[in-house]
């Protein structure tokens, strides 16, 4: 038994979580009814907490993770995966409070397919509304062979026996062939069978790696549940879960969608090993913009989105690209000219959603050497300066020769290149464009 160092004996909650690992003190779990979804709701799986957060530069304390956890309950997530229970002591500690905090998602922890792993996840979930446990083992010969050093006779027992296990110490189970992507068709269907067998209602496929492309994955969901009726006949989730090497996570978990999966797994911003998980933002968007595709619902609040991003990148040590899809700080910004223009006209013009849809406050005109009369004279009305058009056209003159030599136009500079008898006549500014 793994014990927490006594650095940690005076505080409640680690107090707290070394009793629950040394006793297993198996607490009446409260379970809340489950409010039935429609066939065609996409679960929200995400796994900031555990895939994401294992990830270099991206490690959280116990309280951080809460504060991700708070805004992963806002925004509207079905199951958050707190942790991998086995790993680290941080990681039950982590676990077991998040618990006892947020109540309206599902709380996952991750587990080998090992007797120990299994009780500790059951452990570190004890006092949960709704607990899963999420079993995984690798489906492929290359992980079966070099890592586990097992057979596939092996790990098919294995399957059973520890979904088994863990549906003896909770009531919803789910189920991983590691590596699905690199398996072996037929030993995929198999282990699938198996763990729905023995009683797993979630069955995820992951593509561990990030090899596979949209058509394939999606191939993949519709052959494993035509071969398997038990999937549809018991209503077993299937799930996707993708890595992004090839840049291809999002288009891969969508493909999934397409092909009957009903839970995605994914995390803000898109962190987790390596190159990062499928984006949730991504997704979710996707799904509501290109509604009309998909035809699925989701219980995501989408102008939770940006704030969701915006808090992890306050906790982790890097923050998403500019120009990342959804959240990044240009991801509504406009800065050519025609572009400007289109935007001030009718934003739909260039615009498939609106910044506020996400929860962006409002859209950043980029001025720049390719910005146009129109955002320059709608950003001089802004700061409270209003242009006639010969004024604009001088004024218009100095931007682009500034605009030649510096990168980023501030709004200093553009006071700065008004003819002073403007300048004078200057009035309280105006609000931001909606
Ligand atoms: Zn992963």
């Amino acid at each position: 038994m793994i014990t927490l160092s006594n650095r940690f004996s005076k505080n409640y909650k680690f107090a707290l979580c070394e009793k629950m690992r040394e006793t297993g003190n198996n607490h009446k779990r409260r379970p809340l009814a489950e409010t039935t979804k429609p066939a065609n709701h996409v679960y929200f799986f995400d796994t900031t907490l555990r895939d994401g957060e294992q990830s270099p530069g991206c490690s959280m304390t116990t309280q951080e993770k809460l504060t991700m956890a708070h805004a992963l309950e806002d925004l509207g997530v079905d199951i958050v995966e707190a942790g991998f229970a086995m790993a680290s002591e941080g990681d039950f500690a982590a676990i077991a409070t998040i618990t006892q905090a947020i109540h309206k998602p599902r709380i996952a922890s991750l587990a080998r397919a090992k007797k120990e792993d299994i009780e500790m996840a059951a452990r570190a979930l004890q006092f949960a509304d709704r607990a899963r446990i999420h079993v995984f083992l690798a489906s492929s010969d290359l992980h079966l062979e070099y890592k586990l050093k097992i057979s596939r006779a092996e790990a098919l027992d294995l399957t059973g026996e520890s979904v088994r296990l863990a549906c003896s110490l909770v009531d919803d189970v789910e189920f991983s062939p590691e590596d699905a992507t690199r398996s072996e068709r037929n030993f995929l269907v198999e282990m699938v069978r198996i763990a729905i067998e023995a009683g797993a209602t979630t069955i995820n496929m992951p593509d561990t790696v990030g090899y596979t492309t949209p058509e394939e994955y999606g191939q993949m969901f519709r052959e494993v549940r035509e071969r398997v009726p038990a999937i549809d006949a018991q209503g077993i989730i299937l799930s996707s879960h993708c890595h992004d090497d090839l840049g291809l996570a999002v288009a891969n978990s969508l493909a999934a969608i397409q092909n009957g999966a009903r839970q995605v797994e994914c995390t803000i911003n898109g962190i987790g090993e390596r190159a990062g998980n499928a984006a949730l933002e991504e997704i979710a968007a996707t799904l509501y913009v290109r509604g009309d595709r998909f035809g699925v619902t989701t219980g995501i609040n989408l102008n939770q989105l940006y704030p969701a991003s915006q808090v992890l990148g306050q906790l982790i040590t890097f923050r998403p690209s500019p120009n990342k899809a959804i959240v990044g700080d240009n991801a509504f910004a406009h800065e050519s000219g025609i572009h400007q223009h289109g935007m001030l006209a009718n934003p739909l013009c260039y615009e498939i959603m609106t910044p506020a849809l996400v929860g962006v406050a409002h859209n950043h005109l980029v001025l720049g050497k390719h910005s146009g009369r129109a955002a320059l004279r709608n950003r001089f009305e802004q700061l409270g300066y209003t242009l006639t058009r010969d004024e604009l056209q001088h004024t218009y003159y100095r931007f682009v020769a500034l605009a030649d030599r510096k990168k980023n136009i501030y709004d200093y500079d553009l006071v700065g290149i008004l003819p002073d008898q403007i300048r004078e006549k200057r009035r309280e500014p105006v609000s931001e464009l909606d």
